[in-house]
């Protein structure tokens, strides 16, 4: 039997017991691994284990498969109107309301994001995301078409069946609710794999599903490594489709497996190093604002980061002076404290990842203007940090870093911030700071992003479609566009007469 953690939280933000399964979950139950293995949890804040979860392997992921492709054939996909499954969809955005508290205390604990932070943007988009999806459940209508006199064509929108979804770790419980939320409202059944870092709310997750009523075998939350769980997933040759979350190298991995296996269709939301534009016209005290946030929100931890500021030469001294002070003022610490607004990196190869990226920095000749150390003497803290000087053969200007590391860069006109910004393999977002709305518009249609923000920075909303250009992915997320990666069109033709 699977065990449970029980953790009691007596915090200045958060007072309360929480409960979570750990073993797998597959076909409505928790259950151990079937090698029986575990894998431990560790607090980011001091490096000490919180609990183990079950880890399972590719045998579990069969038995998950076999599940799912049951709960498709018998109780989901065309077997309930999609006004049923949106009504579950409700039902587990509310649960998830109801324990927002809970979810936010766990988040903090698990990947060392701050109790506010997690509860104001993580917890608050996972049910609006749900919340969004259940409306759509029974508003996937296909078309009528017309071909001649004595023909009907329609179309429908189909489930696809079983679905494999892989996820990271920087936003938890944010991620589970993209995948599942579109998967589910298309009539899909789901084998999740959440983070080895972060597993525990999917897992929190995964029970409420049974709360909320979603029949066993619809959603299977597998914990485990991406090399053995992630990898069956991704060569399964009885998933239909694959949704990845995660580093551009392993998305490249994911898209291998599908061409070798079954051509299972693959959407793949990777990394990004985006461009934050400051123009010299720009409200400034707001793109200072948007700026911190922008690269020290969530810890760095953010695959849209303004990790790149490049700032006009006329304001960029100016700029560069305020915005070292705003940094000095980043409180970093416990991710308990009502205060903190910077916690510890998620794990010890995350701290180490960051802080030899600042090594390399220092070693190409780049200047660490602010920061650059370990911060504190326990947990995976970092400094924030700047560095200017920079040149665009640096790895600190073309790798993403995804931590508290930002580079500044100074730029002449219009033309060569285009040119520096698109200076990169990765396009998932930008932010532009101007009041002169043509030069916003402008530069918005000639930066190579998905996603465009004019004086505002690492905005996601459920409606919104979100997704890279270029190595930053294939397909989008959220909105409408989501849908699209869960459904197979099917054109049926009526013949009223026509002879062949
Ligand atoms: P990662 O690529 O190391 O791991 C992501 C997931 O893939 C994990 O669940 C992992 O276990 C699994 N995995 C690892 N090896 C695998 C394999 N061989 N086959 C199948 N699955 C495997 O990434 P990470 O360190 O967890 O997350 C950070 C990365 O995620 C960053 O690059 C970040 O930009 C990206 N990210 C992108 C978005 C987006 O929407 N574009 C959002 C969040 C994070």
């Amino acid at each position: 039997m699977p065990e449970t953690f029980v953790h009691k939280f007596d915090t200045p933000v958060f007072k309360g017991t929480v409960e979570i399964p750990t073993g797998i979950f597959i076909d409505g139950k928790f259950i151990d691994g079937a090698d029986g293995n575990y894998i431990d949890v560790v607090n980011p804040t001091n490096g000490k284990v919180i609990t183990r979860v079950s880890e399972g392997t590719p045998k579990d992921v069969d038995r998950a498969v076999e599940a799912a492709q049951r709960a498709f054939d018998t109780v989901w996909g065309h077997n309930m109107p999609g006004y049923e499954r949106g009504k579950l969809l409700y039902r587990l955005a509310e649960l998830i309301e109801k324990y927002q508290d809970e979810f936010s205390a766990v988040e903090a604990l698990d990947n060392g994001k701050t109790f506010a932070w997690a509860k104001k943007s993580d917890i608050t988009m996972a049910i609006g995301t749900f919340r969004y999806y259940a409306g759509w459940a029974d508003k996937l209508h296909g078309n009528t078409i017309e071909t001649s006199k004595d023909k009907i064509v329609y179309t429908i929108n189909e489930p696809l069946g079983v679905v494999g979804q892989i996820i990271p770790w920087n936003f938890p419980l944010m991620m589970v609710s993209w995948k599942l939320g579109p998967a589910l409202a298309a009539g899909n059944t789901v084998i999740l794999k959440p983070s080895e870092f972060t597993p525990l709310t999917a897992l929190f997750a995964a029970k409420l599903t049974v709360e909320a009523g979603f029949p066993p075998g619809v959603v299977n939350v597998i914990n485990g490594y991406g090399s053995t769980v992630g990898s069956a997933i991704a060569h399964h040759m009885h998933i239909e489709k694959v949704a990845f979350t995660g580093s551009t190298l392993i998305g490249r991995k994911v898209l291998e497996a599908s061409a070798k296996t079954n051509l299972k269709d693959t959407s793949l939301e990777l990394g990004g190093k985006s461009p934050n534009i400051i123009f010299d016209d720009c409200d400034i005290e707001q793109a200072l604002d948007w700026a911190i946030h922008g690269i020290f929100w969530n810890h760095g931890q953010t695959c849209c980061a303004g990790s790149r500021i490049f700032v006009h030469a006329k304001i960029y001294d100016e700029f560069l002076a305020r915005f070292t002070e705003r940094t000095k003022q980043v409180k970093v610490g416990d991710p308990f404290s009502p205060e903190t607004y910077q916690g510890p990196q998620v794990s010890q190869q995350q701290y180490d990842r960051v802080m030899e990226f600042i090594s390399s920095g220092k070693e190409q000749g780049a200047t660490v203007h602010l920061g650059g150390e370990r911060w504190g003497k326990e947990g995976y803290f970092i400094q924030p940090t700047i560095f200017t000087d920079v040149h665009r053969d640096m790895r600190i200007v073309q790798e993403e870093i995804f931590g508290p590391v930002g580079v500044v860069i100074r730029f002449d006109d219009d033309d060569d911030v285009v040119h520096q910004a698109n200076d990169s393999i990765y396009g998932l977002a930008a932010s532009i700071f101007t009041k002169n709305i043509d030069r916003a518009l402008r530069t918005s249609q000639r930066l190579k992003a998905g996603t465009a923000w004019i004086n505002c920075a690492n905005q996601l909303h459920p409606q919104v479609p979100f997704g890279g250009y270029k190595q930053s992915g294939i397909g989008r997320e959220l909105g409408e566009h989501a849908l699209e990666h869960y459904t197979a069109v099917k054109s049926v033709h009526i013949n009223l007469g026509h002879k062949p």
